[in-house]
């Protein structure tokens, strides 16, 4: 066997083993920081090492520093751990090297996302005629979903953002929930637009956009140019606004409606939660995760937009080396702030390959029926689920503040599973998120039960 495969081979080999080690290795372990910094900190000076030697030393220096974020008992944040197919997938690209720019650089990382992106649209119900960028992820999803939205806007008011900048051009304001992810304020500072022009709309008891309060805002400062952002998937409680209500209202009065459904917009994919998006297919941008819900390998997410041309012309650039034949289609970095771009349509097309429509929809509901059964175990426990679970995420305190920050703190220490804490309405709680494939009833079981032992031990 020649040197290349035998490298790969190996790689792939300690890749799976890791995978294998996920269901048993204790979730997140206590971490000596130094140590790990240590076990990377080798002087640059040494000589240079063959690869072999290169990735067991990496295997090594890196082990005690995973988390298991991968496995089936991981429900911090909101993290899937990547499907089969979509991981070989992944390796497959890092093997092939292709620069996804554009159909020149790489015609098949170019067909890939553009067919991925196709069925993505079927699946999250956005017209078909909609753009897709591949992105690294819902915050880049956002960035250029607004992005979008601001050179349509202030071009209608006859005002060219992309040549002029924002300076002495018309007002602009973004009308968003008082519980937006805290990613669409990062975008507002990157697009120029500054958090200063939020507006923001209170959120009603399940931490969606409240529709009156909405209406609200949007009659008061009737002047200004308006872009909505919406919500589907509460980070905390998992609610989604009414964005048909949205939609329409926001379109009433010309605006943008730009929904980030980093997570939440997966519900578009099953009959059983299709109704809690309804109305999505209304607006005018989209943000969503490839790497969270659809378990995906990092980096991915996807920014669609209503209007190609409009997407295109915020992001896209042209140069003089870059002479595009006419029969060669637009390319991925026409539609993304990057320009040299990892392939990342392969493992979407393989992840959405393994599922198929109706795998779509079972990972989609099977991941709501175990976040039910997480609030149905830990509340027959005498414990307090605050959120109705319509969707993946369950809120959970176990009396004061304190108890439930020292509650999170001993189940990551116990090692069984890994949640998170929060605080939701002034109150601390703990934070589970149920969105990988390989989770098991099973493993809900063996999470709660760990979860009140920890408790009652307390
Ligand atoms: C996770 C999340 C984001 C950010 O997505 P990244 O993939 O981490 O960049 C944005 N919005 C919502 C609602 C999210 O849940």
């Amino acid at each position: 066997m020649d040197e290349l495969t035998q490298i790969l081979r190996h790689a792939a080999e300690q890749a799976a083993a890791y995978r294998r080690s996920l269901s048993e290795r204790p979730v997140a372990r206590p971490v000596d920081h130094g140590a790990l910094r240590a076990a990377f900190s080798a002087p640059l000076d040494r000589p240079g090492a063959d690869p072999r030697t290169v990735i067991d030393e990496l295997v090594a220096a890196a082990d005690p520093g995973l988390v298991a974020s991968a496995g089936p008992r991981f429900f911090g944040f909101v993290v899937g751990g990547a499907l089969p197919a979509a991981t070989a997938a992944d390796i497959l690209t890092a093997g092939w090297d292709q620069n996804a720019f554009n159909a020149v650089l790489s015609p098949a990382a170019v067909a890939a996302e553009e067919a991925a992106g196709a069925r993505l649209k079927e699946l999250l119900r956005i017209p078909a005629t909609a753009s897709v960028g591949f992105v690294t992820g819902g915050q880049a999803a956002n960035t250029a979903g607004l992005a979008a939205a601001r050179q349509h806007l202030f071009a209608e008011a006859g005002w060219d953002v992309g040549r002029k900048g924002l300076g002495g051009g018309p007002r602009l304001r973004v009308v968003a929930g008082a519980e937006r992810h805290a990613t669409a304020d990062r975008s507002l500072r990157l697009l120029g637009l500054g958090t200063d022009c939020l507006q923001p709309v209170r959120a009603d008891e399940r931490g969606a956009l409240d529709v009156e309060d909405l209406r609200r805002v949007l009659a008061a400062d009737p002047d200004a140019l308006t872009i909505v952002c919406a919500q589907a998937g509460n980070v905390n409680t998992g609610a989604c606004d009414d964005l048909r209500a949205v939609c329409d209202l926001t379109h009433a009065r010309g605006g943008w409606v730009h929904v980030d459904g980093a997570f939440g917009l997966w519900a578009a994919a099953s009959p059983a939660t299709r109704h809690l998006v309804d109305g999505a297919e209304l607006a005018d941008s989209w943000a969503c995760d490839g790497h969270k819900w659809l378990n995906v390998p990092y980096d991915c997410g996807y920014a669609f937009c209503s209007r190609p041309a409009v997407h295109a012309e915020a992001l896209s650039y042209s140069a003089s080396y870059l002479t595009r034949a006419e029969a060669t289609p637009a390319g991925g970095a026409d539609y993304t702030a990057e320009s040299s771009r990892r392939a990342r349509g392969f493992a979407t097309w393989a992840a959405l390959r393994e599922l198929g429509r109706d795998g779509v929809a079972e990972l989609v509901d099977r991941c709501c029926a175990l976040a039910r059964r997480f609030a149905d175990g830990l509340s027959t426990a005498g414990f307090d689920v605050v959120n109705e679970v319509t969707l993946n995420q369950v809120l959970v305190g176990f009396g004061s503040d304190a108890r439930t920050d020292a509650v999170v703190q001993a189940v990551q220490e116990d090692g069984t599973c890994w949640v998170g804490a929060t605080t939701w309405r002034g109150r601390r709680l703990m934070r589970i998120s149920v969105s990988g494939h390989a989770t098991t009833e099973a493993d809900v079981d063996r999470s709660v039960a760990a979860m009140v032992r920890q408790a009652r031990a307390l």
